[in-house]
C-alpha cells in the first residue's frame, strides 16, 4: 500500500498553495504524501469519502482555554479537535509561570491534539478566574517567570498573554505597569504578545503604540467602552496602521467578545480580522460559540468568501505561530493535519456574545479530521444548537 489514508473526491481549499478544486489528498505516515486528481484509492489502507465536502488544512484555533480541571474555564483538547476539525490550538494564558508545569504534564503532553500555550503575566494564570482580577495585585505580575518558562519550553510556550481590562489588571499607573511588564517579557523572550481588549483602562490606540509586528490583539470585534471603533463608529486610523505594519487582529469570539454590530461596521469599512478564533471555554462551548466551524460560518454571514474564511483559520494562524512551514498547509511533506468540512445550505440562527441573532444561509461543520496522519475517532458531529430554521 502506497498510502495510509486517502481523502477521496472532495473539493480542496488550501490558501497556502492558492489551491481550490476537486482533488484527492493522500497521507503516508504522519505526512501529506501527494495531492492531485484521481489518486489510486486501491493503494490506500483507509479511504475517507469526501464527495460533496470541503477538504482543507487542519484548522488552527488561535484562542482557546484547555487547562481542564485546574481552571474553571478549561476544556479537554481532544474532544474539541474531534468536534471542530481543530488540529492545533493555542491556549491563551490559562496558565502562568507557577502553574504552567502542571498544564504541560496534565494536558499538553497527554493530549493527542497539538496544544501550544501563551504564558500569562500573572503567575497564577486564570486560576482565580471570576473571583478576582488576576493582576489586581501587582505582586502576581511575574515577567521574569514568563521569560524563564518560555526559554525552558520553547516548543510549546510560544508567547505572552495579558487581559488588558481595567477590572482585571487595574487602572492608572498599576494597569499601565502591568501592560509594560507584559510587553517587556515578550520582547525579552523574543515571542509574540497577545493583548485581550475590552473595557481597557486606556483607549485601544494607546495600547497599539506598544505592539510590534507579530503581536496580537484578541477580541477585536468586541463591543463596550473601548473598541477598535472610535466614538463615531469609525475604525481608528491607528488600528488600520497597526494592521498594516503586521499587528494581528484576532476574533476570540468568547462569551462577551464578538458583537455583530462592531463586526458589521468594521467589515463595511474594509477592516477584516487576520485570524478567526473561538475563545472556547466551559462557559461558551454550549453556546453561543460551540466550535470553530460555527465561528467561521458567522464570517460567511458577514460577507467574507469561503477562501477568506479558510485562510483565517488555517494559514494565517499558522503564520502567527511561526509554524506555516509545518501546519496550516496541505503541501506534500508537511504534517498530515487535515479537516474535512461539510457546508450545509439552509436557514441558520447565529448568535453573538450579546445574544443578538442573525440568520445565515450557510453553515460549516466538521465531517472528519486527520491528525498527524491518523483519522480522529468520533470526528464530525452535527450540533442541534445551530438550528435550521426553514431547512
Ligand atoms: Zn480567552
Amino acid at each position: 500500500m502506497k498510502y495510509d489514508v486517502l481523502i477521496d473526491g472532495g473539493e480542496v481549499i488550501d490558501p497556502s498553495q492558492r489551491l481550490r478544486g476537486p482533488l484527492d489528498v493522500a497521507v503516508a505516515g504522519d505526512r501529506i504524501a501527494e495531492i492531485g486528481p484521481e489518486l489510486p484509492a486501491d493503494q490506500a489502507r483507509h479511504v475517507i469519502d469526501a464527495r460533496g465536502r470541503l477538504v482543507m488544512p487542519g484548522l488552527i484555533d488561535l484562542h482557546v482555554h484547555a487547562y481542564r480541571d485546574h481552571t474553571t474555564l478549561g476544556l479537554d483538547p481532544d474532544p474539541l479537535c474531534a468536534a471542530g476539525g481543530v488540529t492545533t490550538m493555542l491556549d491563551t494564558g490559562s496558565s502562568g509561570s507557577h502553574n504552567f508545569p502542571g498544564f504541560l504534564r496534565d494536558v499538553i503532553v497527554p493530549a493527542q491534539t497539538e496544544v501550544l500555550a501563551l504564558i500569562h503575566l500573572s503567575a497564577s494564570g486564570l486560576a482565580t478566574f471570576n473571583r478576582t482580577g488576576e493582576l489586581l495585585d501587582r505582586a502576581l505580575a511575574d515577567p521574569a517567570g514568563v521569560v524563564a518558562t518560555i526559554r525552558a519550553h520553547p516548543r510549546v510556550a510560544v508567547g505572552v498573554k495579558i487581559r488588558a481590562t481595567a477590572r482585571l489588571m487595574g487602572r492608572g499607573e498599576a494597569g499601565r505597569a502591568n501592560l509594560q511588564d507584559a510587553v517587556a517579557a515578550a520582547r525579552e523572550a523574543g515571542t509574540m504578545l497577545m493583548v485581550h481588549i475590552g473595557e481597557t483602562p486606556m483607549p485601544v490606540p494607546e495600547i497599539l503604540e506598544l505592539l510590534e509586528p507579530g503581536d496580537c490583539i484578541t477580541h477585536c470585534f468586541k463591543g463596550g467602552s473601548e473598541r477598535i471603533l472610535d466614538r463615531d463608529g469609525r475604525v481608528w486610523p491607528q488600528v488600520r496602521e497597526a494592521a498594516e505594519r503586521g499587528v494581528i487582529f484576532d476574533i476570540g469570539h468568547g462569551s462577551g467578545s464578538f458583537q455583530w454590530e462592531v463586526a458589521e461596521a468594521a467589515i463595511e469599512q474594509g477592516f477584516l480580522p487576520q485570524t478567526i478564533s473561538t475563545d472556547l471555554h466551559t462557559l461558551n462551548v454550549n453556546g453561543p460559540v460551540f466550535d470553530l466551524p460555527t465561528t467561521m460560518s458567522k464570517f460567511l454571514r458577514l460577507g467574507l468568501s469561503l477562501e477568506q474564511v479558510v485562510e483565517r483559520s488555517t494559514l494565517a494562524p499558522a503564520k502567527a505561530l511561526l509554524r506555516d512551514h509545518e501546519i496550516g498547509t496541505l503541501r506534500p511533506g508537511t504534517r498530515a493535519d487535515i479537516a474535512v468540512l461539510e457546508e450545509r445550505e439552509g436557514s441558520f440562527v447565529f448568535t453573538d456574545s450579546m445574544g443578538t441573532d442573525r440568520i445565515g444561509t450557510r453553515c460549516l461543520r466538521a465531517a472528519a479530521t486527520v491528525r498527524r496522519g491518523r483519522i480522529v475517532p468520533g470526528g464530525g458531529g452535527w450540533y442541534p444548537h445551530r438550528q435550521e430554521v426553514n431547512a
